[in-house]
């Protein structure tokens, strides 16, 4: 019997001969059952396809009785033929009439067939129908055997797809339109985003499935082959940030996949059935995908994930295309999904067109995600499972304030998101109003609103936000999306032109504090077990002196005639910061020498974002010309919750007592020595934070700039002086935590914290 399958290339000639003739789709299924059947051997072949209610109805037979033909229909789930349609994955029985799942059907006429095959008919994630064969004997159906099937499997799908069995016998519409559904992620960045799907990395799906010559796919399949292990390496070498970090990991396991034999000779042997290239690719990933599936292991799952972007490559290879979407031809509103991406890749696509972003990986702390929040878009992460969700141009919702992301929604979710972004657009125009009037609480405290930002594209927001200036520049982006150290040059022209965006509003520059998750492609750091931990900010800069003094060079030099205002990150004592700080009088000292003009003032400030700071304040504080707390990593290290892994991130509340209670001493020193003191943690822009931060005497904070107008709002509302003694005593009190405390405050007195 084995020796039937030794045809599978006659197999498909006949196929193609079938669907080449103009015939109709009623005939061309009955012919494909007759052609299956006399080339495996068997006595019976048949095509169930699925109908809208999801039974499945008997469409083609050869072997069976031919009255059942439209008439015989298993409910979803019932019979053999629904199990494989359930679990999508073959089923081999040699005695079939045993199985518990086997449902009789007396009008079939299938009593004395014993050994059963059967494959589902998938296409893009659906099964949209079951193909079988039966025997008299009790034999099991060999692997090739199985594959012969799949690969008739896959043409019928075609056929299913081009819409040509709509109508077929008379029967309504065979192909369901795909389902809705809904997955939970994180917010990356808030927003609510309308809009239709742009795969970043597209799909190409093959049309032309069975070859003309043989020869020739064998040929594009070597090439091909050969082509894909290229761009991999380039991808390799090329140093690009967009790939580095965690994702050289995926590429180096693409690589391994890419070079493995097992892979290379099931494609060669694929396409040496008759199959197109394409085809052939599609084939051996469905069933290395069904085998791997089978695997509990989750290694091997995630192993699964990369065997199917290995695949897609290859498609793309073979149809010339290039291995992401074309950045400039997205729809007006669309919606980005991918597996993960890198920030200089997010910036490539215009960004007037990007309505959000949906990624299957990425921590709110990624580097793309920051990027989002720097472009204003709405993004998730961890949204497991989009891409194979999503099929590109459906439509699609993010909803980036509880974190959801619907694919192909119901009109009903559609009218109530629109309602959400019309609202949303109301608030933005009200904040917009606020935007000039200056934040002043209602017994008279002015407060400094500042924002976060870190790329060019985020000085506009200035002017929209009405931010006083930029509390924290993070100089690191600029670095993070080159693909090699920006020269002096570079750097001071990046400075100059955000010195002249902030049009006089005083801009804080950050030194470079890359390390821990942000990753410099091109600067070699040694694998860290605890990298938060690690060799990282102003470790690096002390270390690495030249690198710090370029970067100060060029912010004197791009400062010339204004005021530069310079902060350290991650200073642990002070030690560190007078080192960091003779470097900077060094460098002073130089360009001094060679003639150049200095800055108006140079003021040299410091983060407090590492706990050792909290018990020098009294030493350190007179050192300093301003400080910023950086609570970000102050929280993460005071918990001990890394604020990448979100297992535990938000395990722990900003607004604990304890957290205040530390914060106090910082408030109270700085004012003891009369050193400027803001807040620059994701915290800031959180009204209810915020208000608890104005209550505990911080009188500047600085945030992302959507923040602004929420956080202003409250500000306009509240009673700065009654909140600080509320707040003093909460803090004598035995609570845990402020909240409670603080949104009954803000609910008894009518102050908007609602966001
Ligand atoms: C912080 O740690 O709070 C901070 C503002 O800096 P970053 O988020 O860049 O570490
Ligand atoms: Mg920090």
């Amino acid at each position: 019997m084995a020796a039937s399958i030794g045809a599978p290339r006659v197999l498909l000639r006949r196929l193609r001969e079938i669907m080449a003739r103009p015939e109709s789709p009623q005939d061309r299924l009955d012919k494909i059952v007759v052609q299956i059947a006399a080339n495996m051997v068997a006595e019976v072949s048949s095509i169930y396809l699925r109908r809208q209610d999801n039974s499945l109805e008997l469409f083609a037979t050869e072997g069976l009785n031919p009255d059942a033909v439209h008439n015989t229909h298993l409910a979803r789930g019932e019979g053999l033929v629904g199990l494989i349609a359930e679990r999508a994955q073959p089923l081999n029985l040699a005695d079939a009439q045993t199985h518990p799942s086997f449902s009789y059907r007396p009008e079939t006429g299938e009593d004395p067939y014993h050994s059963f095959v059967g494959v589902p008919i998938l296409r893009g994630g659906q099964t949209l129908g079951v193909l079988t064969v039966q025997n008299r004997v009790r034999r099991h159906y060999s692997e090739e055997e199985i594959e012969a099937l799949q690969t008739t499997a896959m043409v019928i799908a075609e056929l299913i797809a081009s819409g040509e069995i709509d109508g077929a016998g008379g029967v309504a519409q065979v192909l369901q339109p795909a389902r809705s559904v809904k997955i939970d992620g994180q917010v990356l960045s808030e927003g609510i985003a309308l809009g239709h799907v742009v795969l970043h990395e597209p799909r190409v799906v093959p049309t032309a499935l069975i070859a003309e010559d043989v020869g020739v796919e064998i040929a594009r399949m070597k090439s091909a082959m050969d082509e894909l292990t290229n761009r991999i390496d380039t991808m390799l070498s090329r140093r690009d940030m967009a790939r580095a970090g965690e994702h050289r990991d995926v590429l180096e396991a693409y690589r391994m996949f890419a070079q493995d034999r097992g892979w290379r000779r099931r494609l060669t042997e694929a396409v040496s059935t008759g199959l197109t290239a394409e085809a052939a690719v599609q084939r051996v990933q469905t069933d290395l995908r069904a085998r791997m599936l089978r695997q509990r292991d989750p290694y091997m799952r995630e192993r699964l994930h990369d065997l199917d972007d290995l695949s897609y490559r290859l498609l793309r290879v073979l149809a010339g295309a290039s291995d992401t979407a074309a950045v400039e031809s997205i729809p007006a509103d669309a919606i980005l999904v991918a597996r993960n991406m890198g920030p200089a890749e997010l910036l490539d696509y215009d960004s007037t067109r990007l309505r959000g972003l949906v990624l299957e990986e990425g921590s709110a702390s990624s580097h793309v995600a920051i990027v989002a929040r720097a472009l204003d878009i709405a993004a998730l992460g961890m949204v497991e499972g989009c891409v194979d969700q999503v099929d590109p141009g459906d439509e699609a919702v993010i909803d980036a304030e509880t974190g959801e992301f619907h694919c192909r929604p119901s009109q009903e979710v559609v009218d109530a998101y629109s309602d959400k972004v019309r609202f949303r657009a109301k608030r933005q125009q009200q904040f917009a109003r606020l935007k000039d009037r200056p934040a002043v609480t209602t017994d008279g405290a002015k407060i400094d609103l500042l924002m976060n930002a870190g790329l060019l594209v985020d000085l506009p927001h200035l002017d929209e936000s009405g931010a006083e200036g930029i509390g924290l520049f993070r100089t690191e982006l600029q670095f993070m999306i080159a693909s090699a150290f920006p020269r002096l040059n570079q750097q001071m022209k990046t400075y100059k032109a955000i010195l002249d965006g902030a049009g006089g509003r005083p801009v804080i520059f950050r030194s470079l504090d890359i390390g821990g998750d942000k990753v410099l492609p091109y600067l070699r750091h040694d694998h860290e077990e605890n990298p938060a931990l690690g060799w990282r900010a102003l470790r690096i800069s002390l270390d690495r002196p030249g690198l710090f003094r370029t970067q100060i060079r060029a912010l004197l030099r791009a400062s010339v005639d204004r005021e530069l205002r310079l902060m350290l990150p991650m200073v642990v004592d002070i030690s560190e910061f007078d080192a960091a700080k003779a470097l900077i009088e060094k460098e002073r000292a130089f360009l001094k020498v060679h003639g150049y003009a200095e800055p108006k003032a140079v003021m040299v400030g410091a983060m407090i974002e590492v706990p050792s700071i909290l018990w020098q304040l009294d030493q350190f504080l007179p050192h300093v010309d301003f400080v910023s707390v950086g609570s970000n990593d102050l929280l993460q290290f005071m918990f001990a919750a890394d604020r990448s892994n979100i297992r535990v991130a938000d395990r722990y509340d900003p607004l604990s007592c304890a957290v205040f209670r530390a914060l106090k001493q910082v408030v109270v020193a700085a004012n003891r020595y009369n050193v400027p003191l803001t807040l620059c943690g994701e915290m800031a822009g959180k009204p209810l934070e915020a208000m608890a931060l104005i209550g505990l005497g911080f009188r500047a904070i600085s945030m992302a700039p959507a923040s602004i107008g929420p956080v202003k709002e409250m500000i306009l509302t509240l009673d700065a002086g009654h909140l600080e003694r509320e707040v003093s005593s909460a803090l004598e009190s035995k609570e845990t935590s402020l909240r409670p405390m603080l949104s009954a405050y803000a609910a008894r007195n009518g102050i908007a914290v609602g966001g």
